[in-house]
């Protein structure tokens, strides 16, 4: 980091020697797991810069906004919709953990067989150490999963001004009655914590802001179908974590740079691993910064990764929201036609999740699925075996995945892993 902002974190409330320790752990673990892979695009230069000043220069963009009256939104789920946010002329950001920091902490609250998301996000919250959630003037969470539900419960004690967002766990059309009164309830909260009121105008802009990193995100993960594969999966899913954090504008623009840089090399035939390597997709649970055991341990392991059915990934960036609507009604039915479309595990029945994966496999040319499961978390471990049935009938062979944050397991998920990708490894002679 350039500067010193160390002052600028003390007003923020936060711990600068836990900080410390985070701050030095991450950037040992970024130097090993990404500055340390060969042939990246020389675009990542970008996000290695971002992922560089992650706690430092955008912090001071939330904070220099701030200080001119504009607010900050952090959210946990993609259910929350970022152009409402926008179109406030408020900055939204993500605040999901993917680490094992606070746990200690966390779990004086929470129970002990909690999802790693959910005791980071409190272990982070309460070591001080995320100038994100420090940053955020709202903090929205979602009743989805029962862990999340009731946590927030107890998140509202150590978190000032957490606005709670009903999600149904059905698609009916009850089910859409309910998520639609949801969206303009918050539309109205938003507005009301920025006093800016959201017309069909400022709506507009911000649903064409957020379709424009979509497509930028969509267009990327389509190169990926290529083989050789252009991008390793580890920078692709760090692409789609700082998209939670970044200016949408600026990183749109970084990543349809990156996209042309890749459509040379695919031009070239040249890649990240050479052709015929085994390509796998990973399916499940959303991965946080920095949570990148898991793909770290496929692509050291004789894979690449060519896509993400996950939140931080396909789940949650696919599907634009319909731009022709000029009325704030239309718009918001856009939106919300848009939202509901989400296949996250805690709907049920959730036949789309499965038709997605199967989708993706295809395209992506991938020769095998890694479901990955946080452990302690039912919807996703659930939901695990009727994917993997329902693969099995389209000859897609699926490794079940459980996991958390703690890196005891890397040798065993190793062991496994390359077992697995041993069962489709073309031999050299086939190619
Ligand atoms: S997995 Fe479900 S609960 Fe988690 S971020 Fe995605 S939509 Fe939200
Ligand atoms: S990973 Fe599973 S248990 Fe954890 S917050 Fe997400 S849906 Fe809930």
């Amino acid at each position: 980091m350039a500067a010193d902002y160390r002052p600028m974190w003390t007003e923020l409330g936060m711990d600068l020697k836990a900080h410390d320790a985070l701050l030095d752990a991450l950037g040992k673990a970024y130097q090993d797991v990404f500055l340390s892979q060969k042939v990246r695009p020389e675009g990542m230069s970008y996000l290695d810069f971002v992922m560089s000043e992650v706690h430092g220069l955008r912090i001071k963009e939330l904070n220099d906004a701030r200080a001119t009256g504009r607010k900050v939104v952090g959210t946990f789920c993609v259910f929350v919709p970022e152009e409402i946010v926008l179109a406030a002329d408020a900055i939204c950001v993500g605040l999901c953990a993917g680490a094992e920091f606070g746990f200690e902490e966390a779990e004086k609250l929470l129970p002990r067989n909690t999802c790693g998301l959910i005791k980071s996000a409190f272990g982070f919250k309460l070591t001080k150490v995320c100038p994100y959630t420090q940053s955020s003037d709202m903090v929205v969470g979602e009743t989805t999963c029962d862990g999340k539900k009731k946590a927030y419960e107890i998140f509202k004690d150590i978190q000032p001004n957490v606005y709670i967002m009903e999600i149904p766990q059905m698609k009916n059309t009850a089910d859409r009655q309910l998520f639609a009164s949801e969206y303009w309830r918050f539309k109205e909260a938003v507005e009301k914590l920025t006093g800016v009121t959201i017309t069909a105008e400022r709506l507009k802009k911000a649903i064409i802001t957020v379709n424009n990193k979509r497509k930028a995100l969509h267009r990327l993960a389509l190169l990926r179908a290529a083989d050789p594969a252009p991008i390793s999966g580890l920078d692709s899913l760090l692409i789609n974590q700082v998209a939670f954090y970044d200016d949408p504008v600026r990183f749109t623009g970084a990543i349809n740079k990156i996209c042309d840089e890749l459509e040379g090399r695919i031009k070239q035939n040249s890649g990240v691993a050479p052709k015929h390597t085994p390509r796998v997709l990973i399916s499940g649970c959303p991965m946080s910064v920095p949570n990148w055991k898991l793909p770290l341990v496929i692509e050291t392991s004789g894979a690449v990764i060519v896509g993400e059915e996950s939140c931080v990934g396909e789940r949650g960036q696919r599907n634009l929201v319909d731009e022709k609507p000029h009325t704030i009604e239309g718009e918001m039915e856009a939106l919300i036609d848009r939202y509901f479309k989400i296949d996250c595990a805690v709907f049920t029945p959730n036949q789309d999740r499965t038709d997605h994966i199967i989708s993706m496999a295809k395209e992506y040319k991938a020769d095998g699925v890694i479901h990955y499961a946080l452990q302690f978390c039912s919807p996703y471990t659930v939901e695990s075996y009727l994917v993997e049935k329902e693969l099995a009938k389209h000859g897609i062979p699926m490794l079940k995945i459980e996991t958390d944050y703690s890196m005891e397991d890397v040798g065993q998920l190793k062991t496994r892993i390359e077992a697995f990708i041993e069962t489709f490894r073309q031999p050299a002679w086939s190619h």
